[in-house]
């Protein structure tokens, strides 16, 4: 039963399909049935719903501040963050 742990496939939603499409998701730029998917997996999901948290913060960021510093540091955090808890099996 080694894949106990693993999240239940929502239509095919999974979390690299999340991360694939967050910048998309977090900018409202998918239609409103993929927009929903990815909603849905984000409710069941914690990792992901981190790190469209942390996505939707830097866009914040972004936007308030008009410097030149794109935050590729925090972003590679949060995606080597989720390949980590991914790899320990901590996914829910
Ligand atoms: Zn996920």
């Amino acid at each position: 039963m080694t894949d106990a742990h693993l999240p239940d496939p929502v239509e095919g939603c999974r979390c690299e399909e999340l991360l694939e499409h967050l910048f998309e998701y977090v900018d409202s730029e998918m239609n409103d049935q993929d927009r929903e998917r990815l909603h849905r997996h984000l409710t069941e999901c914690p990792t992901c719903q981190e790190a469209t948290d942390a996505e939707t913060k830097i866009r914040l960021l972004l936007r308030r501040s008009c410097r030149e510093v794109a935050p590729n540091t925090l972003r590679m955090r949060v995606i080597t963050q989720i390949g980590v808890l991914r790899a320990g099996g901590t996914i829910h």
